[in-house]
């Protein structure tokens, strides 16, 4: 037999074996072998060996296990025993036979194979690693490009020709962004660090609150030949699902955008109907199809029907994957139906829920959804000043590009609010206030957090003090009085984000 075999008795002595077990023990004999009782012998009963076969003497059973084993005569190896109850014509057991297998060598390959696995799966994540510190990095210059181009869009002081040019580099901006954005949040699903609130939500309203802002989309593409229709061959009501609202958003607001990016003529309908408990719904469009064999893969990260470089719809292939990541998360299905040249219809389904646990929800639902913190380039300003005037001056000019404004009347509140919030992105620090100085604040918060942006403003002109406010720990000075366009230029020129 190519197998180790040995049979044993009710009292663990062998009483028969074959070549292959002498082989596989490195026994220089038979009775060598022999000698050996399963029951009691050391090493079998430290590994557990004679304990498994004491079970199948007991209780009859076939057993399987594996292990490694070092024999009496120094042969090291990796094992499977069966271990089988012998029976007799009376139904009684009267032994075991045991048959063993060598698996050193499956068992190396598996471990050739893990090392390899987890070598790959540690080279993908520190990959994923990687995109997500690139992407970070490339929103601190993006949010001088957006924010520059923002204000130089609405310079009066530039030709017409001037401004086409800062809305084209405030596209682009935009554009990167989303991109950045997807990878971010790409990066998040897969590292299983995004935030899910999944509420009880009526259907009806998900879909009023989608409507605007596939409008919107409609609105951003400018494509004339197209129009957005939208449909219910359903009269629903008191539907309920159980998803996360602003990522339902997201799903519907990557299928349509896919819809209007890939059709040139026609409609895009949105539909939503209920079938076999499931709330369904879909994006179709009349535009460019899919083909067949590539209906599966489009909805892996970063695949595209066309995937020559030549190609003339730009994207990164990530919005169907992230699209069914999330769909997954929330308990749904996404799937599609597409003809070439004729159109594609996507589905998203997510079951119905029992609207009766709505109330529960609204009781336990406590903890409040954070807004996805990339979408939005909204900053807070911690505004630090004594004089009214000035106050109002800075929290309308900031105010009107979209930042927050916190504000503290001097030095000693300025470190009271910047201990507790936790998202300033910088500060606009007066040097010459009363109780406490900016200079003194400046460091007292320096020391709290080495990172954030200071800037100080100051109507002190000496070279000598804007020094002193360096050395205090400020990244930048503004000197008063200062323009608008100089004070935007140096909150976005500091913020870090
Ligand atoms: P992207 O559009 O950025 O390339 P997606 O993941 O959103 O990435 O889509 C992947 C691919 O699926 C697209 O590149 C396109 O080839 C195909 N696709 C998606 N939606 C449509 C659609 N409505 N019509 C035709 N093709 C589509």
């Amino acid at each position: 037999a190519p197998l180790a075999i040995l049979t044993i008795d009710k009292q663990g002595n062998i009483l028969t074996t074959n070549q292959m077990m002498l082989d596989f023990l490195g026994s220089p004999s038979k009775e060598e072998t022999m000698k050996i009782n399963v029951l009691t012998f050391p090493p079998l009963k430290d590994k557990g060996v004679s304990a498994q076969f004491k079970k199948c003497l007991d209780t009859g059973n076939k057993i399987k296990f594996e292990n490694n084993y070092k024999s009496k005569w120094g042969k090291t190896l990796y094992y499977r025993l069966y271990l089988n109850p012998i029976i007799n014509n009376k139904n009684n057991i009267t032994g075991v036979l045991a048959i063993a297998e060598d698996i050193s060598k499956d068992k190396k390959y598996e471990k050739k194979l893990l090392d390899a696995k987890n070598k790959a799966e540690e080279a993908d994540r520190q990959k994923d690693i990687f995109l997500a510190n690139i992407s970070h990095e490339l929103r601190t210059p993006l949010n001088s490009i957006i924010g520059f181009s923002d204000i130089l869009k609405e310079d009066e002081n530039l030709e017409l020709e001037q401004k086409k040019y800062a809305q084209y580099i405030n596209e682009g901006g935009h554009h990167l962004l989303k991109l950045i954005n997807d990878i971010i949040d790409f990066t998040t699903i897969k590292g299983k660090q995004i935030k899910i609130n999944n509420e009880y939500i009526e259907t009806k309203d998900l879909i009023a609150s989608i409507i605007p802002v596939a409008k919107n989309q409609f609105y951003h593409f400018n494509k004339k030949n197209i129009e957005l229709i939208t449909n219910s061959t359903d009269k629903i009501k008191d539907t309920f699902i159980k998803v996360d609202k602003i990522r339902f958003t997201q799903i519907a607001t990557n299928l349509i955008n896919n819809a209007i990016k890939y059709t040139n003529k026609g409609s895009i309908i949105l539909n939503y109907y209920t079938k076999n408990n499931e709330f369904i719904f879909t994006v179709k469009d009349t535009g460019i199809g899919i083909p067949k064999n590539k209906q599966k893969i489009i909805f892996e990260r970063f695949r595209q029907a066309d995937e020559k470089l030549s190609r003339e719809y730009e994207g990164s292939g990530l919005g169907l994957t992230i699209a069914t990541e999330l769909t997954k998360l929330m308990n749904g299905r996404i799937w599609l139906e597409s003809t070439l040249k004729k159109g594609s219809t996507f589905f998203v389904a997510f079951p119905i829920a029992n609207k009766n646990k709505e109330k529960d929800n609204k009781k336990n639902n406590t903890t409040k959804y954070n807004d996805n913190e990339y979408n939005n380039m909204r900053f807070t300003i911690l505004l630090v000043e004594d004089n009214v005037n000035n106050k109002i001056y800075i929290r309308n000019i900031l105010e009107e590009y979209k930042f927050n404004i916190l504000e503290a009347n001097n030095g000693k509140e300025a470190v009271e609010i910047f201990k507790n919030s936790t998202n300033i992105d910088a500060i606009l620090m007066d040097l010459q206030m009363p109780i406490m100085d900016g200079f003194e604040a400046t460091k007292i918060i320096r020391n709290i957090n080495p990172d954030i942006p200071i800037i100080a403003q100051t109507a002190l002109a000496f070279q000598e003090d804007k020094e002193n406010a360096i050395n205090a720990g400020c990244n930048d000075i503004l000197t008063k009085p200062f323009s608008k366009k100089e004070l935007l230029f140096k909150v976005i020129k500091n913020i870090k984000v």
